[in-house]
């Protein structure tokens, strides 16, 4: 293997966790590690499950050096963070980003397990990255990061040990490189070892589809329980990317109507709202969009489309809004710009709420779709092509996404059945369920 793993040490707190009541959370980690703290006092979890579960179990720094196109070495910088896997070998994306941060992965990480818990799938968490850039770098070059990523961690990931899989601005090709890679190494066929894979190289049906699909399956069990037909509802939505669309596609079959999609301008270097009010047309918006999910504005214009602000999504008078684009979009600053209309809060995004935020989504009364059931159909899907690549056996589009619809109606009700019965607001419940389920996996493993 070329290169040297550096694992590096995760100190261990010398107090277990405390509920940072009047610390205010400043990375995505503390938030996480804040969430956590929150329900692991509701448990009543022990000092050592709580020492154990709010630091990754294991993390890898490393370096990746690239003989660039112009000739010269650039190294980049990689991680892989395994936050837990009592519960199954870790599963989690990789993402390529400028700015990516080792305290992202650690979050991101961390959310995976609870993501993989909470729809009771046999999976933990992981998270990796590279800082780079995609949009400057040639094919060739991305190519090169993909196969020296896998070289410096292809000891520690496999397919019953951690299986990655495609994120922000990775994708299929990406995935196929690095399965590559990992099959070179260790001299064999392994297509369980990652997933996101293209269709007809171990890649599953319904894949593409499966987070917006899944937010919605969980959406229509929410108006069920709050006695609303969707028929009879409207939805504004932030995003117009893989999540957004399919989630605008399933939900309109439902009968429900969107009246706005907020996305972002790639030329303005801004967003923009865009408002129809007898209901948007997804074909007509997917003809003036561009790969990135952004839309053409003169041509949307053109199609009867008024362009607003790009917050103004948040101040639709309608029945549900979807955050599907970013996280930290819904804030202490904007959320009282929230209509009194609003019934339910569907999050596509991950982390698209602030803590500010949420105190108030729970005072207003909004039924909270929380992001780690909301959008929990992507790793659900990408897990029945982990065990379709194991059996080297592919079921059909239908078949999943009709197990898809069972994993997320039961993910629901399971959240939903304990927030009610617990008075407990339904992100507290998601987590209740899924630490209570991944510190049982802990404890019966005799680890805490
Ligand atoms: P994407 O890149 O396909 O689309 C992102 C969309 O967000 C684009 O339409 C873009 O224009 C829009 N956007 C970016 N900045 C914006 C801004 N400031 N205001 C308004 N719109 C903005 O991404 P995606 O795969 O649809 O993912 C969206 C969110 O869902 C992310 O938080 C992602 O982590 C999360 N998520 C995605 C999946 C998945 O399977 N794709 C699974 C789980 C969670």
């Amino acid at each position: 293997m070329a290169g040297t793993i550096v694992a590096e040490k995760v100190e261990t707190p010398v107090r277990a966790a405390a509920p940072s009541k009047s610390r205010k959370a400043s990375n995505s980690f503390e938030i996480a590690q804040a969430q956590f703290d929150k329900v692991a006092e509701y448990l009543g979890l022990d000092r050592a499950t709580r020492e154990l579960l709010r630091y990754p179990f294991r993390e890898y720094h490393f370096a990746i050096p690239v003989r660039m196109d112009d000739g010269t070495v650039h190294i980049f910088r990689g991680f892989r963070v395994q936050h837990n896997d009592a519960r199954g070998p870790g599963k989690g994306g990789i993402r390529f980003h400028p700015q990516e941060t080792i305290d992202t992965v650690r979050a991101l990480s961390m959310w995976m397990t609870w993501k993989c818990a909470v729809v009771d799938i046999p999976l933990g968490g992981a998270k990796g990255g590279v800082i780079c850039d995609p949009h400057n770098l040639s094919m060739r070059e991305q190519e090169q990061i993909c196969r020296g990523w896998i070289r410096q961690i292809s000891q520690n990931v496999g397919p019953v040990s951690d299986v990655p899989a495609p994120d922000v601005m990775t994708n299929a090709q990406h995935m196929l490189w690095m399965l590559d890679e990992f099959e070179i190494i260790h001299a064999g066929r392994f297509p369980g070892f990652i997933t996101g894979k293209p269709v007809g190289m171990g890649g599953s049906q319904g894949r593409t589809e499966a987070t917006g699909y899944g937010l919605v399956f969980t959406l229509r069990e929410a108006l069920k329980e709050l006695n609303i037909r969707p028929e009879a509802t409207t939805a504004s939505v932030q995003g117009f990317g893989n999540v957004a669309r399919y989630a605008i596609e399933l939900y309109q079959r439902l009968g429900g109507r969107v009246v706005a999609v907020s996305c972002w301008d790639q030329i303005d270097q801004c967003s923009y709202t865009y408002r129809k009010t007898s209901g948007i047309v997804l074909d007509e918006l997917l003809s003036v969009a561009d790969r990135f999910g952004g839309l053409d504005k003169s041509k949307a214009a053109g199609l009867g489309y008024e362009q607003l602000p790009g917050e103004a999504w948040i101040e639709q008078e309608v029945d549900i809004l979807i955050p599907a684009a970013l996280e930290n979009q819904i804030t202490g600053e904007n959320v009282g710009r929230i209509s009194p209309k609003v019934r339910v809060l569907a999050e596509g995004a991950n982390g698209p709420t602030t803590p500010e935020a949420d105190v108030k989504i729970r005072e207003r009364n909004i039924w909270l779709i929380p992001d780690f059931l909301a959008n929990a159909g992507g790793v659900t899907c990408s897990y029945f092509e982990q065990v379709q690549s194991n059996m080297n056996y592919f079921w059909e589009k239908d078949e999943v996404l009709g197990k898809l619809d069972q994993k997320m109606t039961a993910a629901y009700y399971a959240v939903s059945d304990l927030a009610r019965r617990e008075k407990l607001y339904m992100r507290d419940a998601a987590y209740a369920i899924a630490i209570g389920r991944v510190a049982k996996a802990c404890r019966d493993r005799g680890w805490v």
